[in-house]
């Protein structure tokens, strides 16, 4: 495809999505108006695919034994590559769209107004797909393990980053920390605490050894490891030798093998706790293991010039680091290309997770933002579809990351 004829796609997507902008951001609206947590987005999902549908998708709902994900599909004229964009729409307990999520949803229907003015001068498969649950619960773990990313070739997403606009553009940018998510319970004996004490097994004295235990781990992790954790019960009577106790905690790491390692010593130390205690632990995964993630360069630049392109201001960011968060994008990033295009919704720094990303997720300067990154997204889908030599770079150091980047 020529540059002109390029510039004449890139034209239509950006006419298209301008086009139906309230339509957008009244979906995004009316999810931010009804937030509902990670499994329980029944009018999110709902209102995603009948507008989806109306826009001339195919809808596939329920997916992967989740009733609130889907996937919308809209073949091109011919074979070629499958890109999906995915949406997010779950709130958080207790702060609502605290994470902007209804203006991931929204982007979801704007790149399918978007590539769905062009899919019929395309070669391969556009994919919507609505993943919940992405604040702890794993949805797109979930969603893998379900065969739904098969056939993908790339992915794409948005999401915001308080008063930051940019996408990944060279390592360690756009990195992020792997988590396991343990749930300990030990088991001990009752006796009366002062009665009998020395016929009673103390579970609340095993958790406590399983914090201490990994206190004095901490010297001796890589320095972007995290462990933290809380008691979730300890007991139910101060004159009662705790017979339960159970505790929660996130490992993280930089990479999913030290993730691994990482995790294999804590459970160590909770067998450990167990034995000092005379007590037994369960070890159970409160939710799925998210792998860190693994931004494909190439498309981040490309989306970056798409940014330009439709006028976002990209910020300088550092991209030294990696971020000290997670989520389950990680797992679909260790599958084929993906990565994340970050969206300024404030003019200013903002705390995650807190209120004035509720408030910023529903404001004009948002609502302008959704539109102009959804679109830098759009660009970016066209991107893959027509430059072949793009998406064979995304392949090749998705292929070789381990070889490009680990261990330095
Ligand atoms: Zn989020």
């Amino acid at each position: 495809m020529d540059t002109t004829q390029r510039e004449e796609l890139r034209g239509k997507i950006g006419a298209a999505i301008d086009e139906h902008a309230p339509g957008i951001i009244g979906v995004a609206d009316q999810i931010h108006k009804r937030p509902e947590v990670g499994f329980r987005e029944v009018f999110a999902s709902r209102l995603l695919a009948d507008s989806l549908r109306a826009q001339g998708f195919e809808v596939e709902k329920p997916l992967g034994g989740l009733e609130t994900a889907f996937r919308a599909t809209k073949r091109g004229r011919g074979p070629g590559p499958t890109v999906a964009v995915l949406a997010e729409y779950d709130a958080l307990p207790g702060i609502d769209h605290g994470c902007g999520h209804n203006l991931i949803a929204g982007s979801g229907l704007a790149a399918a107004i978007g590539l769905g003015q062009v899919m019929d001068q395309l070669d391969g498969t556009f994919q919507i797909i609505g993943t919940p649950a992405e604040e702890g619960g794993g949805g797109k773990v979930i969603l893998i393990d379900a065969g739904v990313f098969a056939g993908v070739d790339a992915a794409l997403m948005v999401h915001h980053a308080g008063h930051q606009t940019g996408s990944a553009t060279a390592y360690p940018g756009g990195t992020c920390l792997a988590v396991s998510h343990l749930d300990f319970v030990f088991h001990g004996k009752p006796a009366h605490a002062a009665g009998d004490p020395y016929n009673g097994a103390n579970a609340l004295n095993g958790v406590i050894k399983l914090f201490t235990g990994i206190d004095a781990l901490r010297q001796h992790i890589r320095t972007d490891a995290r462990i933290h954790g809380i008691i979730t019960h300890g007991g139910d009577a101060a004159n009662v030798v705790p017979h339960r106790a159970e505790a929660k905690f996130f490992v993280r790491a930089g990479d999913r093998a030290y993730l691994d390692q990482l995790e294999q010593k804590v459970r160590r130390i909770a067998q450990g706790a167990a034995l000092m205690t005379e007590t037994t632990v369960e070890i159970d995964y409160g939710s799925p293991t998210c792998y860190d993630m693994r931004p494909s360069y190439p498309i981040g630049r490309a989306y970056e010039e798409n940014m330009r392109r439709v006028g976002m201001t990209v910020n300088a960011r550092d991209q030294r680091e990696r971020g000290p968060y997670s989520t389950d994008f990680g797992n679909v990033s260790y599958l084929v290309p993906s990565v994340t295009g970050s969206f300024a919704i404030s003019h200013t720094p903002i705390p995650g997770h807190s209120q004035q990303v509720v408030d910023a997720s529903c404001s004009e300067f948002g609502y302008e933002q959704l539109l102009k990154v959804s679109t830098a997204m759009a660009l970016t889908a066209l991107d893959l579809f027509t430059d072949a030599e793009l998406l064979g770079q995304a392949k090749d150091e998705h292929a070789r990351w381990s070889e490009l980047y680990e261990g330095r």
